[in-house]
């Protein structure tokens, strides 16, 4: 009997569980209510939703990637020691938070070279993947990837593959693809019934029933894995409220109090792994795609 159980979460690939690690102040949703200036002023409430998700992936044994502010660097060393000590991969998610739309080269650069030196000084470790504010690698903002290159990062995991109208790329290949000199890992949307629904991770993960999640997951991971991704403050619902325009209000507080259950059911049904360890079994495999951008 036991064996039957465990055989029954074995999808034939694994989800590659990713977290951006940022505080509730520092996300798009609330750019225009809390400015930059004022984020040292804002109660620090990180470590909640970081207990939480630790605490899980401790009691599975489960390694996944922390996608991190260089600014929750600054502020917070003792959280990015104590996330590297347990294991788990430490990757970059900017200095400051801004979508890479927001910056031209240069300031992407600088805000780019100031978090990985935070981060690598913090933890001790040579960080190799990064994570764009907003998923903003974009065609219009595809400048970005060779200067990420040129910092040293091995693989970037920016991309959603989507005609969303604030970020994607529609045509980028699904699976894991070389661009730029870069390996990239795109997130995307999987297949529910004929609909093409991104389960994968932030407010449709929280608003989404998890059986309809759990069904689109299993017939995704069938093809290839699905990387997640979800962040510290989605396992907070006691979080300050700030007075957002009704749709920003929606996406960010929507389904927060179920959260914790869906996401704890979640590591009960699947296998995952880190993104970096995605990267280096698609590179053996010496199989990756390749995309240009024509810009
Ligand atoms: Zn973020």
């Amino acid at each position: 009997m036991s064996k039957l159980i465990a055989n029954s979460k074995k999808s034939k690939h694994p989800i590659a569980l990713s977290f951006d690690v940022e505080d509730w102040f520092t996300v798009r949703n609330m750019r225009d209510f809390v400015s930059d200036s004022e984020w040292d002023k804002q109660e620090m409430r990180v470590n909640i939703g970081m207990d939480f998700i630790l605490n899980a992936l401790a009691g599975k044994n489960i390694k996944a990637t922390f996608y991190i502010l260089g600014w929750l660097a600054d502020r917070a060393p003792e959280l990015i020691k104590k996330i590297a000590d347990q294991g788990h991969e430490i990757g970059c998610h900017s200095y400051q938070h801004t979508p890479i739309d927001l910056l031209d080269p240069k300031s992407f650069e600088a805000d780019l070279k100031k978090a990985v030196a935070a981060l690598e000084s913090v933890s001790g470790r040579k960080i190799k993947g990064f994570r764009a504010p907003s998923f903003s690698v974009m065609h219009k903002t595809s400048w970005a990837l060779p200067i990420i290159r040129d910092c040293g990062l091995e693989y970037d995991s920016s991309i959603f593959v989507t005609s969303h109208p604030d970020y994607g790329v529609k045509d980028f290949p699904t699976a894991i693809t070389t661009v730029s000199g870069l390996t990239e890992v795109p997130l995307k949307k999987s297949k529910f019934f004929g609909a093409q629904v991104p389960v994968c991770g932030g407010g449709y993960f929280r608003m989404l029933p998890y059986a309809m999640t759990k069904s689109a997951l299993k017939q995704d991971l069938q093809s290839g894995p699905v990387v997640m991704y979800f962040h510290p403050w989605e396992f907070d619902p006691e979080q300050p409220r700030v007075a957002l325009p009704a749709i920003k209000r929606f996406r960010h507080y929507v389904g927060l109090n179920s959260n914790r259950d869906k996401f704890l059911s979640l590591l009960n049904d699947f296998e995952f792994t880190t993104v970096e360890s995605l990267v280096q079994d698609a590179k053996a495999s010496n199989n990756l795609s390749s995309y240009t951008f024509k810009n």
